[in-house]
């Protein structure tokens, strides 16, 4: 499932490719991806307008119009690709949209838990989707106030969107582990020092998997990610991973070095 590293590799693909061109079409082959609009809302609003910048708060990427922004989110399995020739048109393209130069941006949405909107600012589908800052923008003191507020296990917190947005069920898997704390660890049991200490390490895996253009085989040889499978082993000790359920979402963890 794209998380914050994913959709900001998306972001720069978007920026690469669909920015400062006229749109000429756009087709919604998938309705129900829209939320809050037609397909007419959407046509008239792109057609004959430009992307001229993109934004990101946690997992959504904004694409700036004249007067609004669009909105894309990748569900569990979203994706974008631009290509030229119309009869390449990707399996699973929800909408597609057509510039001026004659290549396309298909977002593709396989499992359809995708979604695209129309806001007229970032701050304002900020504010309606109760979204908490973004994991890689936020400050150190904002990030302590709102563990400090928070109960419930250190995984929860970590994946809850209105408190921070943009790490999942993966990342948070990661942090911890690098970080060296349980997932079940209370929140409200974390001292000033093991806040400080999750903080630099959020910030330095985000960093790290953006680097690696959020391919997991360009991780560090250190991380956890290309190792959480059944049977997984961790990568620093060799001992077997275990697993857990917290807010019905499987975690792993090395039970040497996450010690509850
Ligand atoms: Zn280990």
């Amino acid at each position: 499932m794209p998380e914050l590293p994913d959709v900001e590799a998306f972001r720069r693909y978007f920026d690469a490719t669909s920015l400062h061109q006229e749109i000429d079409t756009v087709q919604v082959n998938v309705p129900r991806v829209l939320y809050g609009i037609t397909a007419s809302d959407l046509r008239n609003r792109l057609v004959g307008d430009q992307f001229q910048s993109s934004g990101r708060v946690g997992k959504y990427l904004f694409g700036e119009l004249k007067k609004s922004w669009m909105v894309f989110h990748f569900g569990m399995t979203g994706s974008f690709q631009y290509f030229s020739n119309a009869a390449d048109e990707p399996d699973h393209t929800a909408v597609l949209i057509r510039f001026g130069n004659g290549y396309h941006l298909a977002y593709i949405d396989i499992r359809k838990f995708g979604l695209i909107a129309l806001t007229e600012s970032i701050d304002a589908f900020v504010r309606e989707r109760n979204l908490g800052p973004d994991a890689l923008s936020i400050r150190e003191d904002a990030f302590v106030t709102l563990i400090q507020g928070k109960r419930g296990s250190v995984k929860s917190a970590l994946m809850d969107q209105s408190l921070i947005s943009g790490i999942g069920n993966i990342y948070s898997d990661e942090i911890l582990f690098q970080a060296g704390i349980h997932p079940e660890k209370r929140v409200e049991a974390l001292d000033e020092t093991a806040i400080h200490h999750l903080f630099l390490t959020l910030e330095e895996v985000l960093e790290a998997a953006i680097e690696a253009g959020a391919e997991t085989d360009k991780l560090p040889d250190t991380y956890l990610i290309p190792h959480r499978v059944k049977g997984g082993v961790c990568p620093r000790c060799g001992q077997p991973l275990h697993t857990i359920t917290i807010s019905g979402r499987t975690s792993y963890f090395c039970p040497q070095q996450q010690k509850e």
